[in-house]
């Protein structure tokens, strides 16, 4: 079930059940990305986490969740500081007054510190980029790439007017390695396993229900490492592994369990593993990133492009991924 509202036309969620009181609203795929949001109910009301690149996408959240409980959202859950992640935050204490958003110190910090300055560049950068998807949707031939076109164009644009109007809602609560919500029946654990995507990804895990939330530390395809630790990144997700859990939200694609947390962790294992070899051998990036590819490929190219299909190729992605590992070995 793929539906949309609110006149934001890729602020689309696919809601499903993952256990009794906790939901996931699994993002469609978009030109402005929006991450998935993990709705856990609690005794008196919700917490939900994470809240997408934009206050309009989290307002599509609130409606849906309206469809499902009539508890208020009273916290906000931001797995780390990424703009796709915690920049509909307003949107919540708008619809329900007080809201406390939690995170722990080091994603706080670096919302403060890189996160607003993004912010500012966004609204420098997006009228050049408007400017060329005008130009290729003036030049497009057919039909297919004038919609796709036209539809990228349209949400770049609403992006900006968004991103232009962003009162930036910082976390009200931050924790050092693990916070607590005790509730009568449901627990909620807030933790920090060490560094991964980010300097401070944010795991919550909910041990009665046996699921965990990973943010981006984990998704269904090929990761982002632009802001990433991959020599530390394995072995976080090792700590994730001694947790008692069957399923995973992910930050982006579909529910997972403990067999893709493993393919996923020896990818990041391999990937850092092969680059070292090759910076100890003295290999330039460029032989670097060649060698790696394809000595990956047959074991991860496969299980890593498949739920993102044509949209999300390993091979493509996982360049930048070596060079990021390059850049952290070197
Ligand atoms: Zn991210």
């Amino acid at each position: 079930m793929i539906d949309g509202c609110s006149g934001s036309d890729d602020a689309l969620f696919d809601i499903q059940k993952v256990a009794n009181g906790v939901h996931v609203a699994v993002a469609a795929r978009a030109y402005k990305v929006n991450c998935n949001t993990a709705l856990i109910e609690t005794d008196d009301g919700v917490l939900v986490v994470d809240s997408h690149s934009k206050p309009s996408a989290a307002r599509v959240i609130v409606e849906r969740l309206r469809e499902l409980t009539p508890k208020p959202v009273r916290y906000v859950v931001n797995t780390h500081f990424h703009w796709d992640h915690w920049q509909g935050n307003e949107a919540y204490p708008q619809a329900y007054g007080h809201v406390e958003v939690i995170t722990n110190d080091i994603t706080r910090e670096a919302m403060v510190r890189k996160s607003l300055k993004r912010i500012q560049d966004h609204v420098r950068q997006l009228p050049g980029e408007i400017e060329g998807l005008r130009a290729q949707l003036a030049a497009a031939t057919s039909a297919d790439q004038r919609a796709e076109l036209g539809s990228s164009l349209r949400q770049a644009e609403q992006y900006l007017a968004e991103v232009r109007a962003l009162r930036p809602e910082l976390p009200t609560m931050a924790f050092e390695r693990t916070m607590r919500i005790l509730g009568r029946d449901r627990e909620i654990h807030l933790l920090f396993l060490g560094r991964a995507h980010t300097e401070g990804d944010v795991f919550v895990y909910l041990p009665k229900e046996k699921v965990v939330v990973t943010g981006d530390a984990v998704i269904g395809w090929t990761p982002f490492m632009g802001d990433g630790y991959p020599q530390d990144w394995p072995e976080t997700l090792r700590r994730l592994e001694q947790l008692d859990f069957d399923r995973m939200i992910l930050g982006h694609g579909q529910v997972a369990g403990r067999d893709w947390l493993r393919t996923f962790r020896s990818y990041v294992e391999d990937l850092v593993e092969a680059v070292r070899r090759e910076v100890w051998a003295g290999a330039s990036l460029e032989e670097t990133k060649e060698r790696v590819r394809d000595a990956l490929a047959p074991t991860y190219e496969a299980a890593l492009t498949r739920e993102g299909g044509t949209y999300r190729p390993w091979r493509t992605l996982v360049l930048a991924n070596i060079e990021r590992a390059y850049q952290m070995v070197s």
